[in-house]
């Protein structure tokens, strides 16, 4: 990695053709057409949602540093803005009035660029900016991102992935997974968590088409000119989903579908049956972990240990603890009714509360209730073998 700084690129020179398209979202240039300021790789523009490009501005009006920028040489006289892109665009849209906003004067009053005395004019466009231009290979820019901290939100990995791996493959792949217009957004955001302009729909297609190695397969596929793998896969996990789940609530969001199609996609399932299961362990208060209520269906309903059942209240426990404790003294025998019936030391062991398990007498798994005529006390050890079977 190679980082020359240079000082003498001004605001004038950064905003010489600038250019700002709202409509594509994309393809701003500066530098007389020498810099792209958004390549593929960059998150949209979001500054002028949280009043960041005010404050940008009201910097180079005070004279205050704006931080550093960092390009990456891509070739002859030719760079892309690593960072700071949102800091440059909203230069570019005050300077050159495409897309004019304003800063507040001491009074509050709106003032534009045009409206601002000749002399505040000239201190912006003077304004000399801190840039270094870096060269590297995708590893040492990916490094390099992990390092750098940037003036406004910290990239993510698949922002940092796509700065490393630029090239037609991530501008395919960005124009299909982080467009907010896709007509299949919606339906994609039912299954996955993230925000399209973050990278976040994109990086789970690809973690999926890869088995969780995204570096090492957008490396692989990188000067690729289509993303047809890509796309059929993710669109075959979707489909799968849809062909069994009728289920769209919260739940389904963010599971590891990608990892489930891998594992269960060639079993044949019962959809009516799977769809009343899911609906009844949804509406069971006894089964906590309702995320995982998909692969416990998937994988056969027999791991229990994935629902995190929750068998008896503290109440129940201690009603039947007493119960059975009274009826052991009575008659001399250990109040785990196992130990009771062994013929070690703990025959007529008295267990303390602390020391014993409460156990569902028919298993829940197998339709026994839970309520306190299915519950038993048993002792840890008895409980313990009990349950493993
Ligand atoms: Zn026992």
């Amino acid at each position: 990695m190679k980082a020359d700084l240079k000082t003498d690129w001004t605001v004038r020179d950064i905003c010489e053709g600038f250019m700002y398209d709202r409509a594509l979202d994309k393809g701003l240039y500066g530098l007389n057409g020498k810099l792209t300021i958004q390549p593929e790789y960059q998150r949209n523009y979001i500054y002028d949602s949280n009043g960041k490009d005010v404050k940008v501005i009201e910097s180079l009006l005070k004279g205050y540093p704006l931080g550093l920028i960092y390009f990456v040489k891509t070739g002859e006289d030719k760079y892309e803005v690593l960072d700071g892109q949102q800091r440059i665009t909203s230069i570019g849209r005050f300077v050159k009035t495409t897309y004019p906003f304003s800063v507040p004067d001491i009074d509050g009053n709106p003032r534009y660029f045009d409206s601002l005395h000749e002399e505040e004019q000239e201190k912006i466009l003077n304004t000399e900016l801190t840039i270094y231009v870096c060269e590297g290979t995708a590893q040492e820019i990916d490094e390099w991102f992990k390092i750098i901290n940037i003036a406004g939100v910290e990239l993510n990995e698949q922002e940092r992935l796509n700065a490393s791996y630029y090239g037609p493959f991530t501008t395919l792949a960005r124009k299909e997974y982080s467009n907010t217009n896709n007509a299949n957004m919606e339906k994609w955001r039912t299954y996955i968590k993230g925000d399209p302009k973050r990278q976040e729909i994109l990086h789970c297609a690809l973690d999926w088409v890869s088995n969780h190695d995204i570096a090492g397969y957008m490396s692989e596929h990188r000067n690729d000119n289509n993303i047809t793998d890509l796309k059929n896969h993710f669109d075959s996990v979707i489909d799968w989903i849809n062909s069994l789940f009728d289920y769209t609530d919260k739940e389904v969001k963010g599971l590891p579908w990608g990892d489930y199609y891998r594992k269960y996609h060639n079993n044949a399932y019962d959809r009516v049956k799977l769809n009343n299961d899911v609906l009844k362990l949804m509406g069971d208060p006894y089964v906590h972990d309702k995320k995982n209520i998909f692969e416990y269906l998937l994988s056969g309903s027999n791991r229990t240990e994935l629902l995190d059942v929750r068998y008896f209240d503290d109440n129940v426990k201690r009603t039947k603890y007493t119960q059975q404790t009274e009826q052991a003294k009575i008659k001399g025998i250990s109040n785990c009714p196992y130990c009771a019936i062994g013929n070690d030391n703990n025959k007529a062991k008295i267990w303390k509360f602390e020391e014993m398990d409460a156990d569902h007498v028919t298993a829940w798994s197998k339709g026994g209730s839970t309520d306190i005529d299915n519950c038993q006390m048993l002792c840890q050890t008895h409980n313990r073998a009990k349950g493993n079977k």
